[in-house]
This record gives C-alpha cells, sequence and structure tokens, in this order.
C-alpha cells in the first residue's frame, strides 16, 4: 500500500481565515490518522500579491493550532528551474506549443463569442494539427505556450466529496501554461509540484473544482496517475455569505487574540465540514482517530459564532489553570494591569473559568484582584448602611482571629457574623465585596477572600 501524502499549498496572500485554515486541517488529520506525511507548500507565484509577512501569519496560524508538517515548506518562486525542466519535456513530447495572439486579438475572439452567446474561450488558431498551415509568427512578439488539452473525450475523477465528476474536453480551451516570459502559469506549477512530492490526496476547497480537469489532462500529458482529489464546500460566514476578509472574517491569529485555545478552535474547524456521529466535542487525538473522507459534508458549512465561544467555554472548563494563568497574563498587562504582589493568578483563574467564553472574559474578571478597589458612591450609599458597618467590623475581629486561613474557616466567621447581627448573607457579603474589591459581582465571597489573603482582607476592611 502507498503511503498517504497531502499537502497544504496556500497563496500567502495576506490573509487566513477559518475557511481557509480549514484546508490545512483536513488534510493534516488525513495524513496523521494514515500515519501519512503532510507537506506544507507556499504557493507564491503571485508576486504582486504574495508577501513574506503572509508567509509568517500562515505559519503563525499553523503553529498555533498545532498543525505540524512533516516536509517543507515549499515556496514555489523556488522552484522555477524545475517548473523549466518540465516545460522542456512537455515541448519535445508535443503537448505544448507557441501562441502569438495579442492581447488585443484575445479581446476581439471573446467579444464576437459573447455576441453569439458563446462561452469564449481560445479558438486554437495557433494549435498545430497535422495539414493545419499555421499563420506566419509576429515579428518581434514573445509567445505565450499553450498546453494541447485533447480535443475530445472527457476528463473523469471519483471525487471523494463530490462523486464521480465528469468534464467534457470540448469545454475545456488550450491553457496558458508559460507566459512570454516564459515563466509558468499557476496549474501547471501545480501539477509538477503535486507530481515531485508524490502527493496521494489533494483535499483543498471547491473553488478549484474547475482547474482539476485542466491538472488532470497535464497529469496524464506527464504519465503521471493524479492523485484522489477532495474538494471540500465552502464555509459561509454566519450571515450565510462566502467568508471572506471584505465580509468581515477574522484572520486564525486573530482568534488568539480574542481568548480562544486552539484545541477549541481545531474541534471547532473539525465539526465545520466534517462529523462523527453526533461527536461534538472531543480531544485532537480522538479527531486524528476518526478522520475519515467519507463523512466530509456535502454542503457549504455555516460558521456559527455561538458555537465556537459555547466550545471554547468546554475547553477552559478543563484546562489547566496554571495554563490558562499563563495565558491570561497577556491580556492583563495589555490592560495595564500586573499581578505582582496580587493573589495566584491560577488561582483566579479557578474562579473565573466556567463561565468564561475566552480568556478576555477571564482577564476581565480578573482584574478585579489586582486592582485597587474603587467602589461607586452609588454602591457604597446602597450597601455601607451603620448596620453593615458595626457588622463588618465584627467580621474583621473574627476573620482575624482565625487560625488557618481557608476558606472552609472564613465562611463560618460569615455566618457566626450574620447570626450576631440578625443579618442575611447579602447584607454583609455586598459591603464586604465593595470594600476588598470595590465591586458587587464576584465569585463567592469566601473564595475571594482567601485568594486576596489575609493581610490585604483586612486591610481592606479597615481593621
Ligand atoms: N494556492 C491555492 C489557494 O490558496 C490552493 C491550491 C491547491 O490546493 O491546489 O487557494
Amino acid at each position: 500500500m502507498t503511503t498517504v501524502r497531502t499537502r497544504f499549498a496556500p497563496s500567502p496572500t495576506g490573509f487566513i481565515h477559518l475557511g481557509n485554515i480549514r484546508s490545512a486541517l483536513y488534510p493534516w488529520a488525513f495524513a496523521r490518522h494514515n500515519k501519512g506525511t503532510f507537506v506544507l507548500r507556499i504557493e507564491d507565484t503571485d508576486l504582486e500579491r504574495s508577501t513574506p509577512e503572509a508567509v509568517q501569519v500562515i505559519l503563525e496560524g499553523m503553529e498555533w493550532l498545532g498543525l505540524d508538517y512533516d516536509e517543507g515548506p515549499f515556496y514555489q518562486m523556488q522552484r522555477m528551474d524545475r517548473y523549466r525542466e518540465v516545460l522542456a519535456q512537455l515541448k519535445t513530447a508535443g503537448h505544448v506549443y507557441p501562441c502569438y495572439m495579442s492581447v488585443e486579438e484575445l479581446d476581439e475572439l471573446r467579444e464576437q463569442q459573447r455576441a453569439r452567446g458563446e462561452k469564449p474561450r481560445y479558438d486554437g488558431r495557433w494549435r498545430p494539427e497535422p495539414g493545419k498551415v499555421l499563420p506566419e509568427p509576429p515579428a518581434g512578439v514573445q509567445p505565450v505556450l499553450r498546453f494541447k488539452n485533447p480535443l475530445s473525450g472527457s476528463v473523469v475523477w471519483e471525487d471523494a466529496v463530490k462523486g464521480r465528476i465528469e468534464i467534457s474536453n470540448e469545454e475545456l480551451d488550450d491553457l496558458v501554461i508559460a507566459r512570454p516570459d516564459g515563466t509558468p502559469t499557476y496549474n501547471f506549477c501545480v501539477v509538477v509540484d503535486d507530481i515531485d512530492m508524490d502527493i496521494t490526496h489533494v483535499i483543498r476547497g471547491d473553488d478549484h473544482v474547475n482547474n482539476t480537469p485542466r491538472q488532470i489532462n497535464i497529469f496524464e500529458a506527464l504519465g503521471k496517475q493524479p492523485p484522489v482529489y477532495a474538494h471540500l464546500p465552502t464555509v459561509l460566514n454566519d450571515q450565510g455569505e462566502k467568508m471572506s476578509k471584505r465580509n468581515g472574517a477574522m484572520s486564525v491569529v486573530q482568534y488568539r487574540e480574542e481568548g480562544f485555545l486552539p484545541e477549541a478552535v481545531v474541534n471547532y474547524l473539525a465539526r465545520l465540514g466534517w462529523a462523527h456521529g453526533d461527536a461534538e466535542v472531543f480531544t485532537r487525538e480522538q479527531f486524528v482517530a476518526w478522520f475519515d473522507l467519507e463523512h466530509l459534508g456535502k454542503s457549504p458549512a455555516q460558521h456559527n459564532p455561538e458555537k465556537l465561544l459555547w466550545l471554547n467555554n468546554q475547553y477552559l472548563k478543563q484546562a489547566d489553570n496554571e495554563r490558562l494563568a499563563g495565558l491570561t497574563d497577556p491580556f492583563l498587562q495589555k490592560a495595564g494591569v500586573s499581578v505582582e504582589g496580587g493573589p495566584s493568578l491560577a488561582g483566579v483563574v479557578a474562579l473565573f473559568k466556567d463561565r468564561a467564553n475566552t480568556i478576555k472574559d477571564i482577564a476581565q474578571s480578573a482584574e478585579m484582584f489586582y486592582r485597587k478597589p474603587v467602589p461607586s458612591e452609588a454602591d457604597l450609599a446602597q450597601h455601607m448602611t451603620d448596620a453593615a458597618r458595626a457588622a463588618v467590623k465584627d467580621l474583621a475581629t473574627a476573620l482575624a482571629a482565625l487560625p488557618e486561613w481557608k476558606k472552609e474557616a472564613i465562611s463560618p466567621a460569615f455566618k457566626a457574623t450574620l447570626a450576631q447581627h440578625g443579618m442575611k448573607m447579602p447584607q454583609l457579603a455586598m459591603p464586604v465585596r465593595l470594600l476588598v474589591v470595590g465591586t458587587t459581582h464576584t465569585p463567592a465571597i469566601d473564595a475571594v477572600l482567601e485568594l486576596l489573603g489575609r493581610d490585604t482582607v483586612l486591610t481592606r476592611l479597615g481593621a
């Protein structure tokens, strides 16, 4: 059996959203499932739109999500000699021919075809045929090279997602595979790469489905077996439009900046166009163990931001507190909050993670533990009654005397003070909250006090 070899072949043109990175996740998972090889190839031949920064964004996004590759990154711009070499082979074998048609002539041809209600296509006027007399090449014009597409028959492939696809060769004109300056064009480079990199399964977006019959014909001209193709339906945004930067899609790394965990994003993307029964929350290992091409969705998947938040919460709940503290700290720093001298951030995170959707949420809540409490006048007026003041004083005395600073001990001290003053819990907890952290919304008060530490609590209670 041949080893599975898949690839992710992004064009580094600046932006990589969830839909794009899904085209990395699935071939990665398929390679891992089959103990195969995952190749990264950067398709950077569009010199106007490709930038090194965009390559970095791709590498960073993949690293963040743990999509490790076994080979590459290969850069198409560094493989030009190889493409020229294969081009020369095709020339020798008579699969390509020079075409001297000017842009004006092409425009004119297209216009005529449109006027006749036909699909615009190259008419083969420079294609050599036995007995055909070709026009005289115009002086001083560098020709493009066109691929001699078969004139009859059809291209058929069994798409792993879409099923059998058959395209008649009559619908395909002779593709330009080298520009006048000799540089190869996109579809040709892809085929040379997929051959050289021994790709067995091409898993990519279905925006490439129109390229596939052309690519298969080039494979055949080169005497090679095309790979298995799996064309993934598009990812739509939550409005049902094709996901793109223009209509507000976020780049993958922005999800990190918004406080998502990579494992939540991987789990989310896994389900965005593939399913394993009704499993919604699963580990990376389970995903790899279960991933197959048979259960890829056939219709477009729709991005659901609410579901992603929900999943992130599921993962935050289970995540290690120390790890979350490490992830939360930069958010606090960005907000100008230092955890220096304050309670353990891991302890604080533990109080908030169950109800947080993102690390950003955790950081926002955690701030109260590290800022000087500044209760509002309105809150103080409402909760700091004379009765409350007296109870706070007694509570402080009781807390000062506790043999051990643990919430298990703090809680009974509260209860005793409440009983002593004939009060209900909120009547004491609210003023205490205001004094120790400045707000009335906090997790359980005994846990808050435990974390803040006895000295801080007593100072803030005015004891
Ligand atoms: N470079 C192409 C893109 O970014 C993908 C080509 C392929 O997967 O064959 O859309």
